[in-house]
């Protein structure tokens, strides 16, 4: 790393530690029954998924991220190496909720009960509800006094393009101003969408809360499949399938402007799909769960499923790179099972939707290798 590189992660760490946002996501605002202090609750249980995909005794594993390039200006996608400690945590949650809400996954064998995956469909809307509430605060932090300003009028920002192109001459401060003006309105937008975000969010925990806790009928269903083969692969996360995993579109261009400006009011109207994926017991378990109004995706899903073995294991493949985030990956299995192209691949895919959510990248990299080339000892 140079020094602009050290200087960028060191002012990202302060914007980001001052918008970090503590508090139980299931005592509410009276934080009701809650015991304990705020703990960092992994997402991905640690003892006995990522211990299990850390390589033998280094407690580290791999995850796909973003580092600045070496001229600062662009972002590269990386697997970078982070301890299982903290890997996958986020302050979501008191010590005694973090206990008691996970523990029929934590400490049972998985036997993929109707509750268990309601537990882990939870868990991957909380994470997704912390991350946007702390990417809202972000946005406050960084806007301040200036949020409910309109201070970049329309006229303004059709002109910008112009000027840019070089085809409107303004003085150089107006220029300024106007690039000024144009990413504080982006901050504006994206600080919208997580209000929108934080809204379905919160319905889809309360939702699964009542399935959980008081056996509720859900408006949530899971697909459950499981591979042969217990490979060092774990995700928790929750995304919008704009694509199947063939690169084909499952949301229109116009639902997806129209879902950009709205939010779902209704759990049945929501395209959320919260997707767990871990190694148990000898086999790689995949959880999808979506809204009971979402049968594009079921039928997506119920498609991608009746594939051969070989293809089953591409799609899920390219499911997982485009839209988990929140992955781990055993460093040796990775590193030995992959060629260096195939590694730039797997990176690409990632850094396709990372920046821009409706860019799908289609591989044909199996990242669900049946013969695992690490030895049980090391496991
Ligand atoms: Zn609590």
């Amino acid at each position: 790393m140079n020094q602009d590189q050290i200087e960028f992660n060191k002012t990202l760490g302060q914007k980001q530690k001052e918008a970090s946002v503590k508090g139980c996501l299931r005592g509410g605002d009276e934080q009701a029954g809650c015991a304990g202090k705020i703990v960092q609750a992994h997402s991905i249980q640690r003892g006995k998924i990522l211990a299990s995909i850390a390589d033998g005794g280094s407690g580290k594993v791999y995850y796909l991220g973003l580092a600045p390039a070496d001229d600062m200006t662009s972002m590269i996608p990386e697997f970078k190496l982070e301890g299982i400690k903290k890997f996958s945590t986020f302050s979501g949650f008191c010590g005694w909720h973090d206990k008691s809400i996970f523990q029929p996954i934590e400490d049972v064998v998985f036997t993929a009960t109707a509750k268990q995956k309601d537990i882990y469909a939870y868990r991957a809307a909380a994470k997704e509800l912390h991350a946007n509430l702390e990417s809202k605060r972000l946005c406050e932090i960084q806007l301040g006094d200036k949020l409910g300003v309109e201070d970049f009028p329309p006229h303004l920002q059709a002109m910008l393009p112009l000027i840019l192109q070089g085809l409107v001459e303004v003085p150089p401060f107006i220029k300024k101003a106007m690039l000024e003006g144009a990413a504080k309105q982006q901050i504006k937008i994206r600080h919208k969408q997580c209000e929108h975000n934080i809204a379905e969010l919160r319905q889809i925990c309360d939702d699964l809360t009542g399935a959980i806790d008081h056996d509720h009928p859900s408006e949530f269903e899971h697909v459950y499949h499981s591979l042969e083969g217990a490979c060092p692969v774990a995700c928790c996360t929750s995304y919008i399938p704009y694509f199947d995993h063939d690169g084909n579109r499952i949301i229109s261009e116009q639902d997806e402007r129209r879902m950009a400006l709205s939010r779902a009011t209704r759990c049945l109207e929501m395209k959320n799909v919260m997707l767990n994926v871990f190694p148990e017991a000898g086999r790689t378990h995949f959880i999808f769960t979506f809204s009971k109004g979402n049968q594009t995706f079921k039928d997506a899903i119920e498609r991608l499923l009746k594939l051969d073995n070989g293809s089953l294991r591409i799609g899920l493949s390219n499911i997982l790179l485009n839209y988990a985030e929140n992955s781990a990956y055993g460093p040796n299995y990775i590193e030995e099972n992959f060629s260096p192209e195939q590694i730039t691949a797997l990176k690409e895919a990632f850094s396709s939707t990372v920046f821009d959510p409706s860019a799908f990248r289609k591989g044909s990299i199996n990242l669900f290798v049946e013969a695992i080339s690490v030895p049980p000892s090391n496991r």
